[in-house]
């Protein structure tokens, strides 16, 4: 693509960058706020320093949220000995859209991934291990999307948490397989979590 213009080609070059957004895409989108007044251009890059500067993730669930503790973790209504192992916000956003679910959520920010080189290390699964340990979780939830890598880290946190007084259990896997969470319809995710199964049982099922 030849630019007549080096701050074009800057501003498509970066756009570009994000997912899904080709150099095609990056240069109608540069060129529609070009078209666009000023301050359209001023909202937009405002709105990401803020987000970028300011955004927090809740010291208990690592959910991203605006202040040190979230909603849902600060709500005297939601069930505290109810976690639900989710991938990222995506998944609590779907669940919580459900209405079918008062406990707590502990997000992971990813799935064990050799292939993309995500290990147990770079997500909060030793947090989640210790919350377990101080005893006030009766049941872990598995939410994680069906698919090898969450099935992998599923298994690896059944594992670290052997030896300890906690229920896990798994969402029905009436949701179609390989499926991500997040694009589950609201009914059949509630009704998978309300009908969740014990955790083993979904390895002997495999
Ligand atoms: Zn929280």
């Amino acid at each position: 693509m030849e630019f007549s213009s080096k701050l074009l080609e800057n501003a498509v070059y970066e756009m570009s960058q994000l997912p899904g957004i080709g150099k095609r895409t990056a240069l109608r989108l540069v060129l529609h706020l070009l078209k666009r007044p000023t301050e359209q251009t001023q909202k937009l890059t405002l709105a990401l320093d803020h987000l970028r500067n300011d955004i927090k993730f809740c010291t208990n669930c690592h959910n991203i949220s605006d202040v040190e503790v979230c909603e849902i973790c600060a709500s005297p209504r939601r069930d505290r000995s109810l976690v639900c192992v989710v991938e990222d916000i995506r998944d609590v956003m779907a669940i919580e859209n459900t209405s079918q679910y008062k406990g707590l959520y502990h997000v992971l920010g990813g799935k064990i991934s050799p292939m993309e080189g995500v290990g147990p290390q770079d997500l909060t699964i030793g947090p989640l291990v210790e919350k377990v340990k101080k005893g006030e979780i009766k049941e872990l939830i598995f939410a994680l999307s069906s698919t090898m890598e969450g099935d992998t880290t599923n298994f690896y946190i059944y594992k670290q948490l052997e030896g300890l007084d906690v229920n896990t259990s798994t969402i029905a896997r009436g949701i179609s397989v390989g499926d991500e969470l997040e694009y589950a319809d609201e009914v059949t995710l509630g009704r998978s979590i309300v009908n969740r199964i014990p955790f083993e049982n979904s390895l002997k099922a495999n």
